[in-house]
């Protein structure tokens, strides 16, 4: 019968439940662990001008378990969030960024170096000591960092004082994903923001939805008009290249550029040729 047939469906599902559960426990106990001995590395993404030439690179945390494999940043970031590990992993962050400023301004090619931050690390008080004590430590200035976060962050009015402090200290503020999370254009101006960095969503629709496409027009009409730079991500093809380049964006991210890469293979990249 169909209520026998209900119940054989319900009892197909818990091992599955079960599963995904103890995976999250599995997965933030080694995120704990691993905080606490820098376990995880940092790859970069190249950013590029309309001239494809590279203006910096964003740093991307990469984590691999022996148990699990390579876990994605999407399902391991927010259990960060949640457990408070994202304050050590951050700070890896930032002393990984840091140190590749450093390196860039050794090798007489000073970039900024985009490293993104969650909304938990902004509430600790001492996230202004921290992200200052990496620069000094690997020599550099904050300017060499450009700190990407979403408008998820700006949720709560307390990390405005915030922002404008890590302003004046030099660091560079771009706003993530834009137009996908919690919109305000009040965020642009009470803000202090130097960039704003169009979401993979609209640039991929960018082609073929009209709609997309008078949002990425109107954001950069914006932009303009405020004099934020615009960076667009998620850039796959030569088409949605020259129809972002056409509209008169900034910067441009993507795979058709590079895709995410080690460090030393950026460094090679960029000093080889
Ligand atoms: P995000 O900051 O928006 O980073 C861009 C994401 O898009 C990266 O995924 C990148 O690999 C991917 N991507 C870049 N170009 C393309 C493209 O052309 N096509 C497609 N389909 N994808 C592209 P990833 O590395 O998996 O990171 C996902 C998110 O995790 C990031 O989004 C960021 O919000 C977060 N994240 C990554 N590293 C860190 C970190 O060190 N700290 C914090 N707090 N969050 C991080
Ligand atoms: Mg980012
Ligand atoms: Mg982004
Ligand atoms: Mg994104």
């Amino acid at each position: 019968t169909a209520k026998e047939q209900g119940k054989n469906c319900l009892r197909m599902y818990e091992p599955q439940i079960e599963e995904g559960a103890m995976r999250r426990v599995r997965l933030q106990s080694l995120l704990r662990i691993d905080a606490e001995r820098s376990g995880f590395s940092f790859v970069v993404q190249p950013k590029v001008d309309a001239q494809r030439q590279p203006q910096g690179a964003e740093l991307l945390v990469r984590w691999s378990t022996r148990d699990f494999g390579v876990v994605s940043p999407a399902e391991f970031i927010p259990m960060a969030e949640q457990t408070g590990a994202i304050e050590l992993l951050g700070r890896q962050a930032l002393h990984s960024a840091a140190r590749l400023a450093a390196e860039l301004g050794r090798r007489g090619r000073p970039m900024p170096v985009a490293v993104n931050l969650s909304p938990r690390q902004l509430l600790n008080p001492s996230f202004e000591r921290i992200a200052l004590h990496a620069c000094q430590r690997h020599g550099v200035l904050p300017s060499a960092l450009e700190l990407e976060l979403t408008e998820s962050a700006l949720t709560e009015s307390a990390v405005y004082p915030l922002l404008g402090r890590l302003r004046r200290h030099g660091f560079s503020l771009a706003l993530d994903d834009f137009g996908t999370g919690y919109s305000s254009l009040s965020h642009l101006l009470k803000l202090p923001f130097q960039k704003v960095k169009i979401d993979r969503a609209f640039v991929a629709e960018a082609l073929h939805n009209a709609k997309a496409g008078v949002v990425i027009r109107g954001t950069l009409e914006i932009c303009r008009g405020l004099g934020l730079r615009t960076v667009a991500e998620g850039v796959e093809t030569d088409e949605q290249f020259e129809l972002l380049r056409s509209l008169g964006v900034d910067e441009f991210q993507g795979y058709l550029f590079d895709r995410p890469m080690p460090q030393d293979d950026w460094l090679a990249q960029l000093f080889t040729c």
